[in-house]
């Protein structure tokens, strides 16, 4: 590292503490190829230190009153909102996407730290007087204490509100180990934390790589574990985790189908389909990747598509005008690419080649429409994760269902039609955790929650809303009585209500 070259470091005990494990990794800027930062990796030591931190802080903070602690969201609900365009710059700066795209993702992010302001409602109990004689039950539920999240590149802002601010705002304290490839808007979100009335301990940032995650899951003062990122690490997270004991809920990979049956407005489903399968590069957890087109409409929808790609403007995402940014890393783009290179040999047909007059500096891959893909060959099976729309042309509705139902994943799935009865019996029989009508990335709002099936979530509990309380908290029932002393007897038998 040079002595001007920028350094990322870590975020404990309310302060930006240098590393000094003497490792680190290169942070690119995705639109030059440039190397923008050395991002410094954690030692065990020094992940101890957060969990120290968070340990300490725990006590405190869980006493804190959920008035306070809601205040405190609602502070940092401003502090977002407020500082929107700086988190974006920071998406955009390591990420690569477009501005709009990531003042798109910081919105979807203040969502959760909306719902969690809700908290002294979200962790109300019940209570049901007189459930025996003179005796009354109530439940409530209390923080974990120290947790952990352990978040992806695609969603640098985004799944990490996804994870603290229902954390802490049930009163848990938190230690996030961030993507090492775009690891600046962590430590943002942890100075905003801190203005907002945090106090120090409660939220710390681990920069780092797999030696900080492994140490994350054998920690014995850590309760539990987010994770949100490919299947094979969301699998090796959820056994490594449990297997310490801990609770875990691992989300992965996704292969998100979109059904076009022939009664669809095919321009609409054109519109939906381009929207989907580039933004963002396609590099998102919920991008649609395979379009099921049935076959009376599918020379019709594929031409459709095909009509609108030109027009995407692709460049660098700080640029106003564009509308799709690089690709995560060079090696990233390369192994993208190069599922366009098999694809032709595996009998698909490349109707828009992606490949061609791309800029010469940053990790960029155009639109790339793919069509007449087959089950069985890497393009349909693999998550592609880059601007690449695979069609794959059905019979019709039992086809694509039987399709989308013997894939791996089951993340996210969408349908197009104009048929309210084909609509519902969809949703009645897919296999998938989040289901569009019409809606092509059916990411659910706040007060309800995230989560794929099969291979896209290892663990019970689905992320953030009602299901993420539930996470970051656990029961206690309470079995209460005040009889006058004088009436107390000594009864061997077994305690009975009637
Ligand atoms: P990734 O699995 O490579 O990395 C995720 C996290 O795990 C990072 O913090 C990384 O440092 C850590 N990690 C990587 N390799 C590890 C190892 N061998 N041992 C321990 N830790 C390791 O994922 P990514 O490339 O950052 O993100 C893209 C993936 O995330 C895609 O598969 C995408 O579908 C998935 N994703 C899923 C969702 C969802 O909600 N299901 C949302 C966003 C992204």
């Amino acid at each position: 590292m040079t002595a001007t070259e920028h350094r990322i470091s870590h975020w404990i005990d309310g302060t930006v503490v240098p590393g000094n494990s003497g490792r680190g990794g290169p942070v690119f800027n995705p639109a030059t190829g440039e190397r923008a930062a050395t991002v410094d990796f954690a030692s065990v030591d020094e992940v101890d230190a957060a969990v120290a931190s968070a340990r300490a802080a725990f006590p405190g903070w869980r006493a804190t009153s959920l008035s306070r602690r809601a205040e405190v969201m609602f502070r940092m609900r401003e502090l977002v909102d407020a500082n929107c365009k700086e988190i974006a710059s920071l998406l955009t700066a390591e990420h690569g996407k477009v501005l709009s795209d990531a003042l798109g993702e910081v919105a979807r992010g203040l969502e959760n730290i909306e719902f969690a302001c809700g908290v002294p409602n979200l962790m109300k109990g019940g209570y049901s007087e007189q459930a025996a004689t003179g005796v009354d039950v109530y439940s409530i539920r209390q923080p974990l204490g120290v947790v952990a999240g352990i978040t992806p590149f695609n969603f640098p802002a985004m799944v990490p509100m996804w994870m603290f601010a229902n954390a802490l705002a049930c009163g848990n304290t938190f230690v996030l180990k961030p993507s090492e490839k775009d690891p600046s808007a962590s430590m943002y979100m942890a100075e905003l934390l801190a203005s907002a009335g945090l106090p120090p301990g409660c939220f710390n940032v681990i920069q780092g790589d797999k030696l900080a995650v492994d140490r994350i899951l054998d920690h014995p003062d850590i309760e539990a574990v987010s994770f949100v990122g490919s299947t094979p690490i969301a699998k090796y997270i959820y056994e490594r985790g449990t297997a310490n004991g801990k609770r875990v809920q691992a989300l992965g990979g996704a292969k998100n189908h979109m059904l076009v049956l022939p009664d669809a407005d095919l321009n609409m489903a054109a519109d939906a389909a381009v929207s989907a399968g580039y933004g963002s590069a396609g590099e998102r957890c919920m991008a649609v990747s395979v379009l099921l087109a049935a076959e009376t409409i599918a020379d019709e929808l594929v031409a459709k598509i095909a009509e609108r790609i030109p027009s995407i403007k692709v460049g660098p995402g700080n640029e106003p005008d564009n509308e799709m940014g690089p690709l995560i890393t060079r090696e990233h783009r390369d192994k993208v690419r190069g599922y366009v290179d098999g694809a032709a040999e595996h009998g698909a047909t490349v109707v828009v080649d992606g490949r061609d007059d791309v800029p010469t500096e940053g990790f960029f891959l155009k639109p790339t429409l793919l069509d007449d893909v087959k089950p069985g060959t890497p393009a349909y099976d693999d998550e592609i994760f880059g601007p690449v729309l695979s069609v794959v042309r059905v019979h019709g509705y039992d086809d694509g269902v039987q399709l989308i139902n013997s894939n791996q994943y089951g993340n996210g799935v969408a349908i197009f039609t104009r048929d309210g009865g084909a609509a519902r019996q969809f949703q009645f029989d897919v296999n998938v955790g989040m289901v569009g009508v019409n809606v092509p990335v059916p990411v659910p709002v706040s007060y309800y929650s995230f989560g794929g099936w099969k291979s896209s979530l290892f663990g019970d509990t689905h992320m953030y809303g009602p299901e993420g309380i539930n996470f970051y908290t656990r029961g206690k029932v309470v079995t209460s009585r005040w009889p006058d002393p004088g009436t107390s007897t000594i009864d061997l038998g077994f305690p009975q209500n009637r």
